[in-house]
């Protein structure tokens, strides 16, 4: 009966009840929750409204009336303080969260998601590659340290002290010891030495080895070059080599790791540890020899230096230069990544961004 009286009037109570119910069940922040409070209870809500006027109603109804629009504010109340002490506390733990690194959370989030495997980068994969082809052909891996001493990464390599060709190898030098003498390699050469003066040792000459490793310049990076990049150099020593057999092993790992299509040319050179010297280039391998820009229209692109192993090198690692020879050669590996996966942009293989690498 109570409710007939108030239905008559401006407001229905049970669908006020379930409206604003709904209303504060959709409050998602105690800020929300604010809004929704002043317009359920607020001076100007429904509620209010409907207690304004009460006075119109004889007296046993207002009674009546007023009691129910009492007790329905009371549980609107309650029910508000409840929610508010809720969201409060949702609140307050994201704040917390936000500041706290939950390893269960990140654990289970990290079995919800699928694992993707991820892979060798670009550069690794290349190496990898490289030095497949190289042991293809009966060449043995070699590493040496990417610190060096002066002597191995200059002098022993016929580059001494002052030489004009060090202008070449703009340098990193460690402060260690005595200025300038210890520096980051700048290129793979010096393992040539090390190779050369263990096999003195050991008596085991000949040699047939690839220097896959990375290597340090002063150079600013720009689209192809790095300060620091990779290298992988060859060096074989054994009697009565010619340039013939230089240029056929250069040859035969061309077509080996860039298709047959894929030719070398050399042509001459100046290296201080080389004599005679050349530097070699491969078909284009974006117009295979047609001309193009990338190739200038030549159709050759630029990849590597080589030659006959200097007699001064040989005497640096005690090696008789009159009963043996041998030739050296060495090129980028990140050059080599660029030419045959159309790199445009060589500090892209230093970006680390995923999404350059995941197309690898
Ligand atoms: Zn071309």
């Amino acid at each position: 009966m109570a409710k007939g009286s108030l239905s008559s009037g401006a407001i229905d109570p049970t669908a006020l009840e379930a409206e604003s119910l709904q209303a504060i069940g959709a409050a998602t922040s105690t800020e929300a929750l604010d809004e929704v409070e002043a317009t359920l209870l607020g001076k100007r809500s429904a509620l209010a409204t409907a207690h304004r006027r009460l006075g119109q109603l004889d007296p046993e109804t207002r009674r009546s009336a007023g009691r129910e629009l009492n007790d329905l504010r009371a549980r609107l109340e309650a029910v508000i303080a409840e929610r508010r002490a809720g969201l409060r506390a949702d609140e307050r733990s994201a704040v917390l969260e936000a500041d706290r690194l939950d390893l269960s959370e990140v654990v289970l989030e990290g079995l919800r998601t699928p694992l993707r495997r991820g892979h060798r980068h670009l550069v690794t994969s290349t190496r990898d590659a490289l030095e497949d082809v190289f042991v293809a052909m009966g060449f043995t891996v070699a590493e040496g340290p990417e610190a060096e001493t002066d002597w191995y990464n200059f002098e022993a390599l016929n580059i001494p002290p002052a030489h004009p060709a060090r202008g070449m190898y703009d340098s990193f030098y460690l402060d260690v010891g005595e200025p300038e003498t210890v520096v980051l390699r700048t290129h793979t050469s010096p393992v040539q030495i090390r190779l050369m003066e263990a096999a003195v040792a050991a008596g085991s000459i000949p040699i047939h080895s690839v220097m896959p490793g990375r290597c340090y310049r002063r150079d600013t990076a720009d689209a192809s070059h790095l300060p620091v990049f990779h290298q992988v150099e060859g060096v074989v020593v054994d009697r009565g080599l010619t340039f013939a057999d230089l240029a056929g092993t250069i040859e035969t790992f061309t077509a080996a790791y860039f298709g047959p299509e894929v030719h070398s040319r050399l042509r001459p050179a100046y290296f201080p540890f080389t004599e005679p010297s050349a530097e070699y280039d491969i078909t284009c391998t974006i117009c295979l020899g047609a001309g193009c820009r990338t190739c200038s229209g030549t159709g050759w692109l630029e990849l590597g230096g080589c030659g006959m192993v200097d007699p001064a090198v040989f005497d640096a690692a005690g090696i008789d230069p009159l009963e043996w020879s041998g030739f050296a050669f060495g090129f980028g590996i990140d050059r080599c990544a660029q030419m045959r996966h159309e790199v445009a942009d060589l500090r892209n293989l230093l970006e680390s961004d995923v999404r350059f690498l995941r197309q690898f």
